[in-house]
């Protein structure tokens, strides 16, 4: 508590290359009580099996997705793998009041500029992969993408590992477990923080 009413909340951000194990990880976090509250995205990419519109992403038109730029909608938006993404800034502003925690799952351009916008209040999580090989086999693994698409999730993912140094925290993703763990004392320490202004 400050002295004016509830603490607001931090912003967390989780960056990790494809394949890197985000997705697992973020469902275990947003189930873990730590008052995380995931925030949906709108992007331009179709809807993969198993996906559901307003649980996963928002999944807008080229058009739509346009519109929301011009009516400066979104907190950061960038286009990746082809396809346009954006967090919609009224929701995390709209979570944060209530001194609640946002949770971006979202891509390294994206995370400095919420960085930017944010400051201290912007905690930023690198899921790192155990290695490039490591990586490698699960991408191969996912059925779901061909050679050349491998190749550049690799490229991509080689240029991503390069921001590490600017986040708070990393966290290498061997097992799922040990993972979940270092993430929860991550955000049990960070939401403890003093700041001068709440003594
Ligand atoms: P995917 O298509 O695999 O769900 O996501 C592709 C990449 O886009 C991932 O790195 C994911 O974290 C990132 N991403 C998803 N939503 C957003 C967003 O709103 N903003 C940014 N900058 N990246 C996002």
């Amino acid at each position: 508590m400050s002295k004016n009413g509830p603490r607001a909340g931090k912003v967390f951000i989780i960056s990790s290359p494809s394949g890197g194990g985000k997705t697992t990880l973020a469902k275990r976090l947003l189930a873990s009580g730590l008052g995380l509250v995931q925030s949906i995205s709108m992007t331009t990419r179709p809807k993969r099996p198993g996906e559901k519109n307003g649980r996963d992403y928002y999944f807008a038109t080229a058009a739509q997705f346009k519109k929301g730029i011009w009516q400066n909608k979104f907190l950061e938006w960038t286009k990746t793998y082809g396809w346009h993404y954006g967090t919609p800034k009224k929701y995390v502003a709209g979570l944060l009041s209530k001194g609640k925690n946002p949770l971006l799952i979202i891509d390294v351009k994206g995370a400095m500029k919420v960085k930017k916008a944010f400051g201290e209040r912007a905690v930023l999580i690198f899921v790192a992969p155990p290695s490039i090989a490591e990586l490698k086999k699960r991408l191969k693994k996912r059925a779901a993408d061909d050679k050349k698409e491998i190749a550049k999730r690799l490229r991509i993912a080689k240029r991503e590992l390069s921001y590490i140094k600017r986040y708070d925290h990393c966290v290498v993703n061997d097992s799922v477990k040990p993972a979940v763990s270092k993430l929860k004392s991550i955000i049990r320490a960070e939401t403890c923080k003093t700041r001068a202004k709440d003594l």
